[in-house]
């Protein structure tokens, strides 16, 4: 039933349209995207696109897109697998509703939070055979910058001498840095890293930090259109003596049998109206004004992962290129499994950017 990591080598690739928001309805705008009833393909004007999902505001439960993209990553961390999701799309087109980070909503529906229940049921499950232990942290990307949203020291200022706005890191506090060890593992040194037992505990920091990320953007309009969002979610299992795993076979190394880590990136990203793509031959995002250096480095790193023939050449796969991709390398590509959610607005005053979103969510496939 479930594809193997070696087949899973490129991004599975989602869309999820919402329905018209009031003050699409209030300014009379007319909905411009159609839904093919019964295929995995979306229409606007005379373009067609055709992905491994579509989720359109009808028809389609929540928990459906959680069930068929977002569960098998879920199942793949107790096998050692990293995963990341991404939602892509421009501002307002409902990653965040889409993610189940902001709480303005009532999220339950958000696939975070349907992650977390999944993980602890089949934690719950598996505690004969298995220990476990769960970490998450919540971090940002703005400008090239991570902050730490979980931070219990970090503060908000309105504005510092330098224009930045937002969270100010404690003076003495060393900036965030992302390393990489001699196996290939990214870690985060200066983030706050907190261990949790309960899903109430693990529930309460995605709320706090999506509660600080808020907070630092109401300073500066849309400071939160402008960053990254990832809230991390790392699984440690020790596997007991004499598992009883009589029926996997992947696991045949006595070693590997008796513990696995692994992580999963859920990633809200900045909005994509600032990464305009650009450039004849459509490989290669150029920069432009104002462009999201972060988006512009997935779009090529995840270009350059679907490309079988490119990475049998050994083609680079340009991770260094911003911090996001820096982040994320150990959890794009090789054996971990990728999930973007392409996130559109039905509205026909946004189908330029509707159709920006729809290429470069077809341009990682
Ligand atoms: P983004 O994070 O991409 O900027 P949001 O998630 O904040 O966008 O969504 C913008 C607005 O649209 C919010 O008011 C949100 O409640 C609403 N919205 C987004 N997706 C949906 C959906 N699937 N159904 C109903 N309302 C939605
Ligand atoms: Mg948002």
């Amino acid at each position: 039933m479930e594809a193997t990591a070696a087949e899973n080598c490129s991004v599975k690739v989602a869309v999820h349209v919402r329905p018209l928001i009031g003050d699409e309805r209030l300014q009379g705008c007319a909905d411009c995207v159609t839904v093919v009833p019964g295929k995995p393909q979306v229409q606007i004007g005379t373009h067609s696109f055709t992905f491994d999902h579509v989720y359109g505001s009808t028809g389609s439960s929540p928990s459906s897109m959680f069930e068929e993209c977002i569960a098998p990553l879920v199942e793949g961390l107790f096998q050692g697998y990293n995963a990341t999701v991404l939602a892509y799309g421009q501002t307002g087109s409902g990653k965040t509703y889409t993610m189940g980070t902001s709480f303005k909503d009532g999220c339950q529906t958000g696939l975070i939070p349907q992650v977390m229940n999944a993980l602890f049921s089949k934690i719950e499950t598996l505690k004969n055979e298995s220990e476990f232990q769960l970490h998450v942290s919540f971090i940002e990307i703005l400008k090239e910058e991570v902050q730490d949203l979980l931070d219990p020291t970090s503060v908000n200022k309105s504005e510092t001498t330098n224009g930045h706005v937002g969270k100010v890191a404690v003076p003495g506090k060393p900036p965030i840095q992302i390393r990489e060890s001699s196996n290939g593992v990214i870690t985060l040194a200066g983030s706050t890293e907190v261990n949790v037992t309960t899903l109430k505990e693990m529930a309460s920091y995605l709320e706090q930090g999506s509660l600080n990320r808020a907070t630092g953007s109401t300073n500066m309009n849309n400071q939160s259109s402008r960053s990254h969002a990832i809230f991390t979610i790392t699984l440690e299992q020790m596997r007991k003596h004499n598992p009883a795993f009589p029926g996997d076979s992947s696991l045949n190394e006595s070693m590997s049998e008796e513990y696995l880590c692994a992580k999963l990136h859920l990633v809200d990203l900045a909005g994509s109206e600032r990464a305009k793509r650009t450039g004849s031959d459509g490989l290669r995002f150029k920069e432009g004004v104002h462009i999201n250096k972060g988006l512009l480095a997935l779009g090529n790193v995840i270009s350059a992962l679907g490309d079988e023939k490119k990475r049998k050449e050994g083609l680079h796969v340009p991770y260094r290129d911003s911090k996001l991709t820096r982040l994320l390398q150990d959890s794009l590509g090789g054996n971990s499994r990728t999930v973007m959610i392409a996130c559109i607005s039905p509205a026909d005053i946004n189908a330029e950017e509707t159709l920006n979103t729809l290429k470069y969510a077809n341009r990682a496939r």
